[in-house]
């Protein structure tokens, strides 16, 4: 009798089985290397790079966890979570137990395989990046059959086979605000279902583009991003969806500005591979010397939500009570920090990327840069970093202070 043939998935932050071409490998590998001994499991680890998660993304996670654990049982496959752990010390604490013939890992969902551009020439400005994409995003992969790959026999401490009890707690803790504009479940059953119901079923995406700078409610935008953060959801998916939804009902705004704001996802991820730690430096990708204000109690009370300027304040309230804040919403906090506090930026994008719901440090760090005028933003090349006047901002986006109101 052949001996079994183990090909450990390392979903490296990957929470799910939808386009997960690491899972097609893996399932590849295990069928044909040695038919009929081939099994698989599965590893949830700490992604090398990856800082600690705050509360609300934690709570998330451990729902798209659970999610993903009852699926692969249904096919006795082992889910084993190693929280605190990176797969290679996960690896090492399973060795006695098994030691995989096969180790793959899933990789962030991007639209694209790879950008061929070196840094040199990689393009600073978005509408560059655009023009020179000349091919389409790759499409996203099916749910491969997952049938007789489950029943390898694995004890293990009950940590690594149930539910973290430490992440559990955590994430019970911490129950959804009922004002939140993202009271959603953080699964991959729940990244599709919303899918389906923005993009197919509302009329979401038709009016995305007039309503996307709203700032109260689950309808303005496609509230994606937490499930993109997680890889709950894959980008392949939102963006095949888009042009089902376009062959449907034909191509428009919604659509179009939708596919626009998935290629800026691409584009800030791209940029932090392509340059490193100069990205998320406060000098930025430009190397640009600013002076800030380093006035630790002021932080530390803009941190409580308590800047004084109640606009803010309303829009951090919102941001500590739920994890989710508007794009808007956002903007006009890192203006604020940055044009009227003179804060370092970079402390304002460490807590964001704390408390942030859908926090992922490339667009996190890319946006804040961009507003701080060390990014990418082609205004801020040869000038001062572009600011909301928030008054104007105001009667512009919340004429009836419906948010302030909410959130005060
Ligand atoms: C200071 C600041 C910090 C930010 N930090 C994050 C972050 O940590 N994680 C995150 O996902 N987004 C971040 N964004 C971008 C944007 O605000 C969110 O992606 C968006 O608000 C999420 O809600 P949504 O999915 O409903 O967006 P939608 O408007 O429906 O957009 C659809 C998708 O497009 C992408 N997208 C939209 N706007 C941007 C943008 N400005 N940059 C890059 N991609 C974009 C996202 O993947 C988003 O899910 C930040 C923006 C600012 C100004």
């Amino acid at each position: 009798m052949s001996a079994t043939f183990v090909v450990a998935l390392a979903l490296e932050g990957q929470l799910r089985l939808d386009d997960q071409p690491a899972l097609h490998r893996a399932v590849a590998l295990a069928r044909h290397q040695s038919p009929g001994q081939g099994k698989l499991i599965v590893l949830a680890c700490r992604p090398p790079d990856q800082r600690l998660r705050g509360p609300h993304q934690r709570r998330l996670e451990a729902q798209a966890l659970a999610c993903l654990r009852t699926r692969l049982a249904a096919a006795a496959i082992p889910l084993l979570h190693f929280p605190q752990h990176t797969t290679a010390a996960a690896l090492e604490l399973l060795a006695p137990r098994v030691r995989p013939q096969v180790v793959l890992h899933g990789q962030e969902s991007r639209l694209f395989d790879d950008w061929p551009l070196a840094q040199e020439t990689f393009p600073r400005v978005f509408g560059e990046f655009r023009r020179g994409l000349g091919r389409a995003p790759v499409p996203p992969l099916p749910v491969p059959d997952l049938e007789d790959l489950g029943g390898l026999r694995l004890e293990g401490p009950r940590g690594w086979l149930e539910a973290d009890p430490q992440a559990d707690a955590a994430a019970k803790h911490i129950l959804p605000d009922p004002r939140s504009a993202f009271p959603f479940v953080g699964d991959e059953a729940s990244g599709l279902a919303r899918l389906g119901h923005y993009c197919l079923d509302s009329d979401g995406l038709r009016h995305y583009k007039a309503r996307r700078n709203g700032l109260v409610g689950t309808e303005f935008s496609s509230k994606f991003s937490p499930y993109l953060a997680l890889g709950s959801l894959s980008v392949r998916r939102i963006w095949q969806t888009v042009l089902d939804y376009e062959a449907r009902r034909g191509a428009d705004d919604g659509s179009e500005w939708m596919k626009q704001e998935l290629l800026w996802r691409e584009f800030f991820l791209w940029t932090a591979q392509r340059h490193g730690a100069s990205f998320g430096a406060p000098g930025g990708l430009q190397n640009r010397q600013i002076e800030w204000s380093e006035d630790r109690p002021l932080f530390e009370r803009w941190c409580r939500g308590r800047s004084g300027h109640l606009l803010i304040d309303a829009q951090l309230n919102e941001l500590l009570s739920t994890g989710y804040l508007s794009n808007r919403g956002r903007q006009w906090v890192a203006s604020h920090f940055i044009n009227e506090l003179h804060l370092p930026w970079t402390w304002g994008a460490r807590f964001f990327e704390w408390w942030l719901i859908d926090a992922q440090p490339a667009l996190n760090t890319g946006n804040w840069a961009y507003l701080a005028g060390v990014g990418n933003d082609p205004r801020s090349f040869k000038g001062p970093p572009r600011r909301f006047d928030l008054e104007r901002q105001v009667r512009l986006y919340d004429p009836e202070e419906m948010h302030r109101r909410r959130w005060s």
